[in-house]
């Protein structure tokens, strides 16, 4: 993945990330619905033909849930293509998998039944010159505990020696293309966080510790980026443990405009990527709350199991 060196927040490449909105209290059994993105690649542009598997997405859940369902919030096919849920990553069992739309078309709100253990959703392709947009999973509901990773195994082996006064420079660009407030509103909840020696000051240097920018650039497949550096200035990666001498984060507006990202969506990635900066690591696990999950979310601001991480850390 792209964060072998660089913490994507979601190359479109990659993808996987909440909400502080639970709607258990919708259904009769104590389910919890969380937010969820997952898609087919290149969404939102049309998808190649004649792939089977290229598709995949893993569904990880964390091992204390006992069985789950995801919900598409639309999925789209062009003749012969079809959208299946199978249990792993195979050709045969691909093929047998549970089919959602096996026929040109376009549905949407459809809940696979009841899952337990991984699963694969995979969009399989016929190649026939027809393309469409695939598929997008916005919810899962699952039965039992969300198991986030907590405490060290929630941050990188690296890190900023202090986080209390980390300077912070905002590049022209971010103002270019409408994120001060984003940066300023997520640097604030980050700040206020009780317990925590967690503090920003503004910078006009360049080389300030944190280093932020905006580009425009839709050749690149990324929402934003977060890179460390050491004091050599050479990149480091996300399992080293050498200590952070600077940082650079970008975000990406054409990318994100591109998907369709709301005021919320741009503010998650905006607090995701300083999440990052404290050098928090994503949560994987598509049950879990928090705003280190990978996607185009909603939640703005980070969820309790994400504050008593960095109450822990720093
Ligand atoms: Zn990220």
């Amino acid at each position: 993945m792209k964060h072998i060196v660089r913490f994507a927040s979601i190359a479109l490449v990659i993808f996987a990330v909440v909400f502080s909105h639970y709607y258990s209290s919708q259904h009769v059994y104590a389910s919890t619905v969380q937010e969820v993105d997952l898609r087919s690649s290149n969404y939102p542009d049309t998808y190649l033909d004649g792939y089977k598997g290229i598709y995949d997405r893993a569904v990880t859940t964390s091992s204390t849930i006992t069985s789950y369902r995801l919900h598409f919030l639309r999925i789209a096919t062009a003749t012969n293509d079809r959208v299946s849920v199978s249990s792993s990553y195979n050709t045969t069992t691909q093929e047998a998998g549970t089919i959602y739309l096996s026929q040109s078309g376009y549905v949407t709100d459809v809940w696979t039944p009841w899952i337990t253990g991984s699963a694969y959703v995979n969009l399989i392709t016929t190649n026939d010159g027809n393309v469409s947009t695939g598929f997008v999973i916005d919810k899962i509901e699952y039965n039992g505990t969300s198991s986030p990773l907590v405490n060290s195994a929630a941050f990188y082996p690296n890190s900023f020696s202090s986080v209390s006064n980390l300077s912070v420079y905002q590049s022209s660009s971010v103002s270019t293309y409408g994120y001060t407030s984003f940066v300023n509103n997520g640097l604030n909840i980050l700040d206020i966080i009780t317990n925590a020696n967690i503090g920003f000051t503004p910078s006009t240097s360049s080389t300030a510790q944190v280093q932020i920018s905006a580009n425009n650039s839709t050749g690149l497949d990324y929402f934003a980026l977060t890179q460390p550096y050491s004091s050599s200035g050479s990149p480091i990666s996300s399992v080293d443990t050498t200590t952070w001498s600077y940082a650079t984060v970008v975000f990406n507006n054409a990318v994100m405009n591109s998907w369709g990202f709301s005021t919320d969506n741009k503010q998650k990635t905006v607090t995701h990527e300083l999440g990052h900066v404290l050098s928090l690591k994503h949560q994987d696990n598509i049950d879990v709350n928090s705003i280190m999950k990978v996607g185009k979310l909603t939640i703005t601001s980070p969820s309790s199991t994400d504050i008593s991480n960095l109450q822990y850390r720093w």
